[in-house]
């Protein structure tokens, strides 16, 4: 625990220079620390150095620790950035500020339903899995925009989601494969962010602005490619038990 504020430190050193590279500020890139697995003395510790985002791939897991932690100041954003089950979008919608991981237009019209019930608008983006692994949630795009079979599927559904009264799309999510050369990771963020632009251009009244992709062992390449949030958990916390 003594080392989360270094570690974070130099997270923000690493995400700093990758955004100079690139020719992008810094501020215009939000670190998401991914503390599942980790309890709220851990957490604390985090917020203390400086964390203002958490993100948790459960909602079991995270309605204790968004309980323990109701009266930080100032309050963390808590970003949900796993596969969201339907009989657990309720409590998904009222405990997140954003859930990362929709990735079904089934999904979607039942957070917009109980989002609605709760009487609030719920940050979304939608998680798309452009790398064609079959061990990965989200909408399946596998190679991108080029897939124009796939592409046309997916189009349908997110006419009909971006229609949702109730939901805020502000872009879109992917997990790239892990791989031994952190750069070979690059074409995937890549495919993401063309699938951004495309949709943009097309879907022009939604709000397409943040590309959540990179985890701690492929940020940097993920900033190269345009992210807006990378999601960093052993980086900061150390490996998981
Ligand atoms: C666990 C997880 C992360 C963080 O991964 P690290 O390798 O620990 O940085 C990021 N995104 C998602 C969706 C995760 O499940």
């Amino acid at each position: 625990m003594e080392h989360i504020p270094a570690q974070i430190a130099q997270i923000h050193e690493r995400i700093a220079a990758s955004a100079r590279r690139a020719g992008r500020r810094p501020e215009e890139i939000t670190l998401v620390a991914v503390s599942k697995t980790h309890g709220p003395d851990v957490i604390r510790a985090a917020l203390a150095a400086g964390i203002t985002d958490l993100g948790e791939n459960r909602v079991q897991e995270a309605a204790p620790k968004i309980a323990a932690l109701a009266t930080c100041h100032p309050r963390p954003r808590w970003h949900l950035i796993g596969h969201l089950q339907r009989n657990k979008a309720r409590t998904a919608a009222e405990l997140f500020d954003i859930v990362q991981s929709v990735d079904s237009l089934r999904l979607a019209e039942i957070l917009d339903r109980h989002a609605a019930e709760i009487g609030r608008r719920l940050p979304i983006l939608l998680q798309v899995n452009v790398s064609g692994e079959v061990s990965k949630e989200g909408f399946a795009l596998a190679g991108g925009i080029a897939n124009r079979a796939a592409y046309d599927l997916l189009y349908t559904d997110l006419e009909r989601i971006v229609a949702l009264p109730q939901l805020e799309v502000r872009g879109l999510m992917t997990i790239a494969p892990m791989m031994d050369d952190p750069e070979a990771a690059r074409p995937i963020f890549r495919m993401l962010r063309e699938l951004r632009d495309d949709l943009a251009h097309r879907l022009p009244h939604t709000c397409w602005d943040d590309l959540s992709m990179g985890m701690s062992n492929d940020f940097e390449g993920a900033i190269a490619e345009g992210a807006t949030i990378v999601r960093v958990g052993r980086a900061i916390f150390g490996a998981r038990p």
